[in-house]
């Protein structure tokens, strides 16, 4: 970490530098490594003393604006019954002892109200798990009460059993598309999608499953904290890009998913639907995936789908080659819960990593025996999931791994918030009022731009890319897109959005989408705002365009 700031530091100070010496070429390629993240922090800074004396408009980051209330709600209140079902053992001044199963689901019947809306939520919940899930009513109220009290360490480590069930429902009802693989999964909740990222890329390099030297595959554009992660120097991976463009609405075109069929390429690495481009795969792209795996049978994927639930009938690459992928899922967007760092891996049961560890030359495997034989009496046949697991921890401390339980209390929540629905038959009125939301937002700000929409079921429209290139040259000419182009860097223009009118948006480039782009998120603001961003950027081309005395010289 401490590494990472400084080099962040050393970064800032050799764009200065660099500016300075007006060598505007090495300080775009310099901002694209330090990231779009990086810079949208210096024009943070600069938006808040704006010009104009504007109100800050910030749709940099991709933090949603809304929150999820029915979840809140329950979590408290289950906290509430749970706290009561101790205080039943014994109670003294502030001490309680712990909760007993014998006859807890009575008394949790007994105590909810089915005509109070959290609680008529939670007898919802507990019958779905009963009557569909099959679930003991005593076992999973012990387990949710023992969990949101969190005195036990979390057992299994990896994963509660009913929570295990609950989430594999979840991500069979909103990303499978109709693929039944919730019995043959195995489920890792982590702190965020983001630490499951840095534990997977951990545990494959520490099992030899990529090693130094070894070629990953990433779709790009990309969220940039990612590109990051394989070119730790420490993994010493080589990345190519998978890219996808607008042209193709920013799907992957043939030629660019034909080098995937290369082995030498180990891992390939998507976030789907993308960010920044919010766009999903067609069906055509998964299809093309498995012929892919035919010629390149080893090759690893890893899928993020934190948006998944964005986009219209989505499907998960998971749902098509479940024996190659590892899937990412966060339930930071959908429900506004980033602060909480609730996310999960997900793999099945026969995948391509214990097939490749069984793989491994002796001196490998000799090696991981003795780095897991610590943890495990049989660490030959312990799987890669359980590795990932163990490595969160350093392997000597796999018995105290394990997201905290209170957590996977919410994760449950959060997940049986929607299955209720699911299960009726019903759409889910949250899950619509979320994208209705971003809809609504992208419209607005289209519309504003005097830019036709991409209605496309693929684009989820958490955020988009905007060419402001061509809105340039839309709206003043050809003349005056190359006096833009050659009198302002892209990050001059972003800086001066900032500086002059309050508005922050993200630097395409720093994603690997092409320059002239920017990103606007339509998580972060409301509706009105987006008009309003759309209105400031057009006003600092109109002092461009006068800037540039191209009109003058028309005139003249
Ligand atoms: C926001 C985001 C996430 C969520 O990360 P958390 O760590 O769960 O908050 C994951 N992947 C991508 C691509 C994102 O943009």
């Amino acid at each position: 970490m401490m590494k990472r700031i400084f080099c962040i530091l050393l970064c800032i100070g050799m764009i200065l530098v660099a500016a300075a010496s007006a060598d505007q070429e090495a300080e775009e390629q310099l901002m694209k490594e330090i990231g779009a993240f990086e810079i949208t922090a210096e024009q943070r800074v600069l938006a808040s003393t704006n010009v104009a004396g504007y109100p800050v408009l910030d749709a940099g980051r991709g933090n949603p604006n809304w929150i999820n209330t029915q979840t809140r709600y329950a979590f408290t209140r289950i906290m509430n019954f749970a706290v009561g079902e101790c205080e039943l053992t014994f109670h003294e001044g502030s001490m309680a002892g712990q909760a007993k199963k014998e006859g807890i689901g009575e008394r949790f019947d007994a105590a909810m109200d089915p005509n109070d809306p959290t609680d008529a939520f939670l007898i919802a919940a507990v019958d779905y798990c009963v009557m569909t899930l099959g679930m003991d009513k005593d076992s999973l109220i012990k387990e949710l009460v023992d969990a949101v009290i969190g005195d036990y360490y979390p057992d299994p480590s990896r994963c509660l059993p009913h929570t295990e069930a609950i989430l594999n429902a979840f991500l069979q009802a909103t990303l499978f598309d109709g693929a039944e693989l919730s019995d043959q999964t195995g489920i890792f909740p982590t702190e965020g999608g983001s630490a499951a990222m840095v534990y997977i890329f951990e545990a494959l390099s520490h099992n030899r499953l990529l090693k130094a030297g070894d070629t990953i595959a990433i779709a790009t554009p990309i969220f940039t904290p990612y590109m990051q992660i394989p070119s730790v120097k420490d993994y010493g991976l080589v990345s190519i890009d998978v890219s996808s463009s607008a042209g193709d609405n920013w799907d992957i075109a043939e030629a660019e998913l034909a080098k995937l069929e290369d082995p030498s390429v180990k891992a390939f690495f998507l976030v789907n639907p993308s960010n920044p481009a919010s766009h999903a795969l067609s069906d055509k792209t998964l299809e093309r995936l498995v012929q892919v795996i035919e010629k390149n049978p080893d090759l690893i994927i890893l899928t993020d789908d934190v948006y998944g639930t964005f986009a219209q009938d989505f499907k998960s690459v998971y749902a098509i080659l479940p024996g190659n992928t590892i899937l990412v899922y966060s339930f930071s967007k959908l429900y506004g819960v980033t602060g909480w760092r609730v996310g999960l891996i997900a793999m099945n049961e026969h995948n391509v990593c214990d097939r490749l560890l069984a793989e491994l030359p002796e001196e490998d495997k000799a090696y991981l025996r003795a780095e897991y034989s610590i943890v495990t009496t049989d660490p030959d046949s312990m799987p890669f999931l359980d590795r990932v697991v163990a490595d969160s921890r350093s392997i000597g401390l796999y018995h105290t791994s394990g997201l905290s339980t209170p957590s996977q209390v919410f994760m449950d929540l959060l997940a049986l918030s929607h299955l209720v629905y699911e299960d009726a038959g019903l759409e889910d009125p949250y899950i619509r009022l979320a994208n209705d939301t971003v809809h609504e937002r992208y419209a607005a700000l289209m519309s504003a731009l005097g830019l036709i929409p991409d209605e496309s079921e693929a684009n989820a429209q958490y955020y988009t890319l905007v060419d402001v290139y061509a809105l340039a040259e839309a709206n003043y000419g050809t003349e005056f897109l190359q006096w833009l182009q050659t009198e302002k860097t892209e990050i001059d223009f972003l800086n001066d959005l900032a500086a002059r009118k309050g508005v922050v948006l993200m630097y395409g480039p720093g994603f690997n989408a092409p320059e002239g782009t920017v990103r606007i998120s339509l998580a972060n603001l409301n509706t009105e705002d987006y008009v309003e961003i759309a209105r400031r950027l057009l006003e600092l081309f109109d002092e461009y365009y006068a800037e540039s005395e191209i009109g003058l010289a028309d005139a003249a």
